[in-house]
């Protein structure tokens, strides 16, 4: 989508940090960091959200969750970390782009809400 943030860091017109890449998801690092480690892993195409998902395009999670599991081996996270999507108004989802937050490097708050 021409509009969309996410979109623009994939295409290049955007800089990114990048930490992980393949023909189907681009991970790079959160510019307001909420932990040590902060990473958002999208993929290419476009979704607004887990809502945008339908039984054809709902496997890329199951890609996403696979390289949330290697960045988190290659960012040291072996103590444990959290993967996050927001949706929507009440999930407080800022970017209209489907992405997980990897969040770790440090004890996580316990509160879910
Ligand atoms: P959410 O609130 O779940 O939609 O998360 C959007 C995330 O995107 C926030 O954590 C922002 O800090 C992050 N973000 C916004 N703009 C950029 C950018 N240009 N590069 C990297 N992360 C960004
Ligand atoms: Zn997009």
């Amino acid at each position: 989508m021409s509009d969309c943030l996410f979109c623009k860091i994939i295409a290049g017109e955007i800089p990114s940090t990048k930490v992980f890449e393949n023909d189907k998801i681009l991970a790079f690092k959160d510019i307001n960091p909420q932990a040590p480690v902060h990473i958002l892993i999208i993929p290419k195409e476009h979704y607004e959200s887990v809502n945008a998902l339908d039984e054809d395009s709902a496997p890329i999670v199951a890609e996403i969750m696979l390289v949330a599991k290697r960045l988190a081996d290659e960012f040291h996270l072996s103590n444990g970390y959290r993967i996050i999507t927001n949706i929507g108004d009440d999930g407080c989802q800022s970017v209209k782009h489907l992405h997980f937050h990897l969040l770790g490097g440090t004890k996580l708050s316990e509160r879910m809400a």
